[in-house]
């Protein structure tokens, strides 16, 4: 199947960070996707199960939330010059394309829509992504930009993912899909709303995606000589670029009461938003807490 892929690498990484909510939200987040992925699971064909390596800058330890993950470090000598500490873990990577086409066909399933100005309104769930900037009524300024170029190239000889913290904020990865590309990336350049791809910027990632990988090029060409960026150009299947919706203040989940302007009803408005670089991985967690907001704003106005 012929498709137009989206611009997230779209794995998990383990989550370092020292944010519980966070911790927990990913933690759910992969257990879900863990069951979707599994064979027979229901969207298994979305997934790709895979061990990652990841270096970082800093000599890290994971922690019992990280511990689906299977993490081994990485013996000190095969450390990359630049890391501290490194691990070798499990993880999935998204076929984000048929993953999205797989999350919409559930939720029309589980739901019969009914024309939208004939139903009054009993809440409202915001998630707007950078949207939530412009959004009337919500105009939430702490909303911004962080821009991500990556490459995606045909090499489904890959079987690994990998990343490398080049320095703080600025990471090099390389995300195998099931379909045989391969993400690679990136930047992270906050506050950029620049739409379109820069060339020196591709050149930059391919140099430091085959410095860190150099099984990247053909093992025919490998197999006569070292390789160049000049043997992935031909591998190129698309460039492309996004705009992460990265929030000051981290992830916005709570709800607010708002009165509907036509009948003074009051009505729940529950936000979701503010994900950043973390949508996929940290996105079944959040729903749930979304639901959780929703259910109990609902059943206290019910009470009351
Ligand atoms: C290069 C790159 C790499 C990434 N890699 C990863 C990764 O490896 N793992 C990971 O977890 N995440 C990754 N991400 C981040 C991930 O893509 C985002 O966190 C995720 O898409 C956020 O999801 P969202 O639904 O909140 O927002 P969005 O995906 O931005 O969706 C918001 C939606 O709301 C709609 N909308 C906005 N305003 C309105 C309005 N007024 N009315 C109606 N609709 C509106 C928009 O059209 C859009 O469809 C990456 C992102 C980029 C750019």
């Amino acid at each position: 199947m012929v498709y137009r892929e989206t611009y997230q690498g779209a794995y998990q990484v383990m989550y370092l960070g020292d944010d519980p909510r966070q911790k927990s939200i990913r933690e759910e987040t992969l257990k879900v996707m863990l069951e979707l992925s599994a064979p027979g699971g229901a969207a298994e064909g979305c997934f790709r199960r895979l061990q990652s390596v990841e270096s970082f800058l800093e000599d890290i330890t994971p922690t019992n939330h990280e511990s689906l993950f299977h993490p081994k470090p990485l013996p000190k000598e095969s450390l990359h010059p630049k890391a501290k500490s490194g691990y070798i873990f499990d993880t999935y990577t998204i076929d984000t394309t048929p993953y999205l086409n797989y999350l919409l066909a559930r939720f029309l399933n589980a739901f019969s829509l009914g024309k939208p100005a004939q139903r009054p309104v009993d809440a409202l769930i915001i998630c707007a992504g950078l949207g939530a900037r412009a959004l009337g009524g919500v105009e939430d300024k702490a909303m911004h930009p962080v821009r991500g170029q990556r490459v995606l190239i045909h090499a489904p000889w890959i079987e690994k993912a990998a990343g490398l913290e080049e320095s703080p904020g600025r990471d090099t990865y390389i995300i195998p899909r099931r379909n045989g590309n391969v993400v690679l990336g990136g930047t992270r350049d906050v506050d950029d709303w620049y739409p379109i791809v820069r060339p020196e910027t591709t050149e930059d990632i391919l140099a430091r995606c085959l410095a860190l990988c150099p099984e990247l090029a053909p093992p025919e060409v490998r197999a006569k000589r070292a390789p160049t960026i000049d043997d992935l150009r031909p591998l190129i299947v698309e460039v492309g670029c996004g705009l992460r919706p990265a929030r000051d203040g981290g992830l916005r989940l709570d709800v607010e009461w708002v009165t509907n302007k036509k009948d003074g009803r009051q009505v729940p408005m529950v936000f979701n938003y503010g994900h950043g670089s973390s949508g996929y991985e940290s996105s079944w967690g959040s729903a749930d807490v979304a639901v959780s907001l929703l259910e109990n704003a609902l059943a206290g106005k019910a009470d009351n």
